[in-house]
């Protein structure tokens, strides 16, 4: 039982290790993965509006040659109607003329139109691309910063974390879903007795209760805030290597 507690104990100066070395990371980790998405999700939309110019100015530009294409045939059926026989020939020139010209005047406005949507896309394009350098300057910045942050602590955490390990090959799985339900709860699960008080919620123990403690024969939780309590001497005697 006593070794079960100080188990217990051991993983609990582990895990206040560990989140003390995570705290000091601060939200460097949380900043660094918001603007990479950030970055992505701008480096998207750039390539969305560039895929729409390109598509735009290839219509445009056809277009443009068609309608030159169909100036061109006009002047060609002018001169015809000039050299025709008869009035049915003459009719059947100036319905192809009619029909040009209904595709050019079409062509003039979807022209017009992807001129208008380009200007559009271009704008909001270019406020993308701003936007861009300086996020990904900011990005850039604080992944450096996160860089130096890890080189600083990963050994350590990984050192923590094995150690943890090692802590919990001695821990039942029952008595770890208690640690992990209270610590939960409260932060801390376990709570060593100090000068007759619980030093989780500084309620008074009961000095009965503070003797059946120092037996080891079973687990006590603090009747007040829940925390499994251990005498002070297991805590003493309880140190991270
Ligand atoms: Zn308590």
């Amino acid at each position: 039982m006593k070794n079960k507690l100080r188990s217990l104990y051991m993983l609990q100066l582990l895990d206040a290790e560990l989140d003390e070395l995570r705290e000091s990371r601060g939200d460097l980790p949380d900043a660094v993965e918001g603007l990479a998405a950030h970055v992505l999700e701008l480096q998207t939309r750039i390539e969305e509006s560039a895929a729409a110019l390109k598509i735009g100015a290839t219509e445009r530009s056809r277009k443009e040659k068609e309608t030159l294409e169909l100036i061109a045939k006009i002047d060609k059926y002018k001169t015809q109607q000039l050299q025709v026989q008869s009035n049915k020939e003459y009719d059947a020139l100036t319905h192809e003329i009619d029909m040009a010209e209904t595709v050019i005047r079409q062509y003039e406005e979807d022209i017009e139109r992807f001129t208008s949507e380009a200007e559009t896309i271009k704008a909001k394009k270019d406020a993308h691309d701003e936007q861009l350098v300086g996020l990904a300057a900011e990005l850039a910045e604080k992944q450096e910063e996160l860089k130096a942050v890890l080189a600083v602590t990963e050994e350590e955490e990984n050192k923590l974390v094995s150690k943890r390990e090692e802590a919990l090959a001695h821990i039942l799985p029952d008595d770890l879903e208690v640690y992990t339900r209270i610590r939960n709860a409260r932060g801390k699960a376990i709570a060593p007795i100090r000068r007759g008080s619980c030093s989780g919620c500084y309620n008074i123990v009961p000095p009965q209760l503070i003797l059946e403690i120092k037996k080891h024969n079973r687990v006590y939780h603090c009747e007040h805030c829940g925390r499994i309590l251990i005498s002070e001497d297991l805590a003493a005697e309880t140190k991270l290597g």
